[in-house]
Formats: C-alpha cells, structure tokens, sequence
C-alpha cells in the first residue's frame, strides 16, 4: 500500500506539472496582437492588391516614358525591403516575441535568406528588362549582408547582370542612411559596365528617402509598407482611411 501510493503521489505531480506547464505555452505563445500595419501586410489581400496596382502604374508610366529612348540608355532604381523584399515575417516574429528592431535580430534575419517577393515587383523588373531598361538597387541594409541579400534576391529570380545591374548597400556601421550620394553613381557604374549617358526614369520605394532630394524629371512611385519601419511615403499608411 505505502510503496504504491509513493509510487501514484508522483507520477500525479508529474502529469499536473506537465498539463500546466503545456497550458501555459499555449496561453502565451502568439498570443500577443500584432499591430494594424504589421496584421494588413501579413493578412490582408488589399496590401497585395494595393501594391500590385502600383508596380502596374509604375510599368505604364515608364514604358511611355522610354517609348522614344534607345534600349540600354534607361534606368530604374528601386529599394529593396518592403519595396521587392517582403519582410513582414520578421515582423511578425519580433511582435510576436514582444521584441524590438535591433541591428543583430535584423542581421540574424537577412542571413537567413527568407525575405519573399512584393507583389508586382518581379513583374514590374521584367517588364523594365524587357523594355531595354535597366534595374539598380540602392538600399540600406548593410554591406556586410550584401551576399546574403543577393542570395535570396537569386530564390526569387531576380538574379545580379541578368535582373538587375547595380546593388548599392549602406555601409556598416555607421554611413548615412541618406541615398542621395549612392543614387548619384548609379549612372557613372553603368557607364562602367558598357552603358554611357543612362537617365532614370523612375523610383520605387516605400520610404520618403528612397527618391533623391531632387529627383528632377523622374517619377517616385510607393509601395505601402504599412508603417512598419522609418518614414513611410504613403500618405495614409497601413489599412487608413
Ligand atoms: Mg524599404
């Protein structure tokens, strides 16, 4: 009698501890909302849908814009994150932790290659390329996961001296996240590659900074990021309205 009830009192404290231990991961565990720019991005068919209609707008203004122009004398320069490189499972993770943006969990993210296409974007870089334009990336992740990058831009078929031509990356640690210096030698790095005399045409972001200060004849189209990093260019970011 004593030697089974020393036997049962346990294996019940055991089973207890294990039934509230999995009711506690369960109770905690995603729990937390994700914030409405963060929920439309990852959720909503209507951030898709918005941003596939800006990389259509995009597409037809710049091949009226380049009707007249030889094939090679044209470029597009586009940002990266949340304009091609749809990030937003990393946000989710971050919200779902109750965590931040650091340098090292964003560095963590990018080595990981699992970035997935913006809608419309990889449309919008074929229809340039087949025009007879070219595609520059100016972007502010660092150098240091410029591989990394170009790795898990090559995944989603956009592939360096096919796709695009010019990725320019912010160097680490401390330059200015001002694009206006690396937007300048786009033109002279595709002189360098056999293409003298090239205009853009066009900017694609989804940040105020991801057109020049003065972009001149050139259009600025956004891509609405849902308010989720820096300065959005929309002007109601996120579901608004
Ligand atoms: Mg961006």
């Amino acid at each position: 009698m004593t030697k089974s009830r020393n036997v049962r009192l346990p294996f019940a404290s055991v089973l207890a501890l294990a039934l509230l231990n999995a009711c506690s991961v369960n109770v905690t565990f995603g729990e937390r909302p994700l914030s409405p720019g963060t929920d439309w991005v990852a959720n909503s068919s209507s951030w898709a849908d918005e941003a596939n209609q800006v990389f259509e707008a995009a597409t037809a203004y710049v091949l009226e814009a380049t009707e007249a122009r030889p094939a090679g004398s044209w470029a597009v320069v586009m940002d990266l994150d949340e304009t091609v490189l749809n990030n937003v499972q990393y946000q989710v993770m971050l919200e779902n932790d109750g965590k931040s943006y650091t340098p090292e969990n964003w560095y963590e993210w990018t080595q990981e290659e699992g970035a997935t296409l913006v809608p419309g974007s990889l449309w919008f870089i074929n229809a340039v390329n087949s025009a007879g334009g070219h595609v520059a990336f100016v972007t502010n992740r660092r150098d240091r996961e410029q591989l990394a990058t170009e790795n898990n831009l090559a995944k989603l078929g956009i592939v360096r001296g096919k796709d695009f031509r010019v990725l320019l990356t912010r160097a680490s640690p401390q330059a200015p996240g001002d694009k206006d210096d690396r937007f300048s030698v786009v033109p002279n790095l595709l002189a360098v590659q056999g293409y003298p005399d090239v205009t853009v045409v066009a900017y694609v972001g989804d940040s105020v900074g991801d057109k020049p200060s003065d972009s001149g004849e050139a259009q600025f189209f956004c891509i609405d990021q849902g308010a989720m990093y820096g300065e959005p260019c929309a002007e109601v970011p996120g579901p608004g309205i």
